[in-house]
């Protein structure tokens, strides 16, 4: 936080993000983090955990429909689906468009985050106001929660916050071998993996972690607007489907502002500073 009426989010010690605040309509320490509800003046009412920009209800569908979608879409049947974090609800409202889904586990480790979004953002949180029978809200560390299960989940989504505090194990290898026993033999994995322009060190990171553990793993991106630098990465490990050469099902869903069948192949259609810095550890910035 720089002033009363400005805010800031850091992507790396040099490069930010600043939106102008009307006010601060919430803040709270929770055992896990500190939450902020502020009402910004371009994207209205947004999330912040630990001074990291979350969620806005004016842009919140470029993230959201991008993290449950792709792997959904390339996914055949995806019947049983685990959401880690995602206490907002906006992973899990687009989870439950797909009729095909029966099953979706949302486990956030901070309870304070269903209530506020509840209270405070119920567009995006409205499976969590009205949950379907098939949503199961669990209050946990999403780890526990992944360990407890093998050859369950055909889709495990990892809505996390940023690998500081309680989304820290949620990055490291112990941690996707354990998401790899929990999924079945066709099972896809996504995760949220931060900037590629300035966060290229940790994009870099997550994907050779990913690449020890499953046998395809592809990086494709969104714009979110509240993020630094605008432009965000997904990574998706899969055990047998590859988003670069297999088809994805084709499923009308309603609501779409962003996912539209052209984007599910063309998010992994990568500019070559991205590639130089997956396969070769090159950075630009
Ligand atoms: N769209 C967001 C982003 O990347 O900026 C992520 C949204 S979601 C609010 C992130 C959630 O991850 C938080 O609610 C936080 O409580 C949860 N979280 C962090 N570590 C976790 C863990 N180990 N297990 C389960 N949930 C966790």
């Amino acid at each position: 936080m720089t002033d009363k009426k400005i805010i800031t989010e850091w992507g790396n010690p040099d490069t930010g993000l600043s939106l102008r605040v009307n006010h601060i309509i919430h803040e709270e320490q929770t055992p896990f983090q500190n939450i902020k509800i502020v009402d910004t003046l371009q994207y209205g009412r947004m999330m912040i955990l630990d001074d990291v920009f979350q969620t806005s209800v004016k842009d919140e569908w470029m993230y959201h429909e991008m993290i449950a979608h792709i792997p959904l879409m390339l996914h055949p049947c995806p019947e049983r689906v685990l959401i880690i974090g995602g206490g907002d609800g906006g992973c899990a409202r687009e989870v439950c468009k797909h009729d095909c889904v029966k099953q979706v586990d949302l486990c956030d480790i901070d309870q304070r985050v269903y209530d506020l979004s509840k209270e405070y953002f119920p567009s995006i949180a409205e499976v969590l106001l009205h949950p379907l029978q098939k949503l199961h809200i669990h209050t946990g560390d999403g780890i526990a929660f992944a360990g407890k299960h093998a050859d369950f989940y055909d889709v495990i989504i990892i809505d996390c916050s940023d690998p500081i505090g309680p989304g820290e194990g949620l990055f490291t290898k112990e941690f996707y071998q354990s998401a790899f026993k929990a999924l079945r033999k066709d099972g896809v994995l996504v995760q949220q993996s931060e900037s590629p322009i300035v966060q290229q060190s940790l994009v870099h990171e997550i994907f050779n972690a990913m690449n020890t553990v499953f046998p395809i793993v592809r990086m494709y991106y969104s714009h979110v607007a509240i993020y630094p630098a605008c432009l965000h990465s997904f990574m998706l490990a899969s055990k047998k489907y590859d988003p670069l050469t297999d088809e994805a099902r084709v499923e009308l869903l309603p609501d779409m502002k962003y996912y539209n069948k052209k984007i599910q192949k063309s998010a992994f259609v990568l500019p070559n500073f991205i590639k130089a810095c997956l396969y070769e550890g090159k950075y630009s910035f």
